[in-house]
């Protein structure tokens, strides 16, 4: 039996997840750089270069050092349009978005959160391996479907409700959390005025020895690499056919299994 740790012994994981590629943007990753905290952005691709919203040109050094991820090119219901438009409104995106920033795009946002299993299918195809969702789990685990990836919290509840941040930081004795992911668009803060909660939400978080901050991909290849790792029946064997190392907890002993 073993528990796994993330890069660096780390115990635990904090992500973001920002939507809509809206200017305020810019304030938000301010704020993460200056704090040490990853985020993935979903941009729309179809929606720069206009009032309100990003210049395309900014994309590559606006997001540096985060994620960029689809979502979708006009922000259309996924489940309102045709196969044909659904696959436009991905396969599109990406080509733009990888254009734009360099990146390889491998994961989305669902533009009102909505997926079904047609929608996740075809994603699947276009090399979208992660999706996020609106669904607040309050939890700290692993998706069980990366293409089903509900989030702890949405940003304000994270702010409302303190416990959700601090439970995280202190669990009681019985649990490990694993993952805190946190979401929302960087306009609502532009709009409820509420930058300095998000600034001392985001310092709250920074700076701790057992936790990796890390954007949604990074964690996505990470948990889909130790799920390779190959155990013995006995427990006593553990090898790792990947290229990737991962760090376990095995007998009151941090590995590396490389
Ligand atoms: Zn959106």
């Amino acid at each position: 039996m073993y528990r796994l740790l993330f890069p660096g012994s780390k115990q635990k994981a904090v992500t973001f997840s920002y939507d809509d590629n809206a200017i305020h943007d810019r304030r938000l990753i301010d704020i993460f750089n200056r704090y040490g905290l990853k985020g993935t952005f979903n941009l729309n691709s179809g929606r720069m270069d206009v009032e309100g919203y990003i210049a395309s040109s900014e994309v590559p050094t606006l997001y540096k050092g985060h994620e960029i991820a689809c979502h979708g090119v006009k922000h259309l219901f996924p489940n309102q349009i045709s196969d044909g438009e659904l696959v436009r409104e991905y396969w599109n995106d990406r080509l733009n978005l990888e254009k734009l920033s360099g990146q390889i795009i491998t994961g989305l946002a669902y533009p009102f959160g909505v997926q079904n299993a047609h929608i996740r299918s075809a994603l699947e195809l276009m090399g979208l391996h992660f999706g996020r969702t609106v669904e607040s789990t309050k939890s700290y685990f692993f998706p069980e479907d990366f293409l089903v990836w509900n989030p702890t919290c949405h940003h304000q509840e994270a702010i409302d409700n303190p416990s959700i941040v601090d439970t995280f930081l202190n669990p009681p004795a019985y649990m490990q959390p694993d993952l805190l992911y946190i979401w929302g668009h960087s306009y609502e803060f532009a709009q409820a005025d509420n930058w300095a909660d998000m600034e001392a939400l985001c310092q709250k978080l920074s700076g701790h020895e057992d936790i990796w901050y890390a954007t949604n991909g990074e964690i996505y290849r990470y948990k889909k690499a130790a799920e390779q790792l190959m155990e013995s029946a006995d427990g006593s064997r553990i090898e790792n056919p990947t290229g990737v190392p991962i760090w376990i907890l095995k007998d009151g002993e941090v590995k590396v299994i490389r």
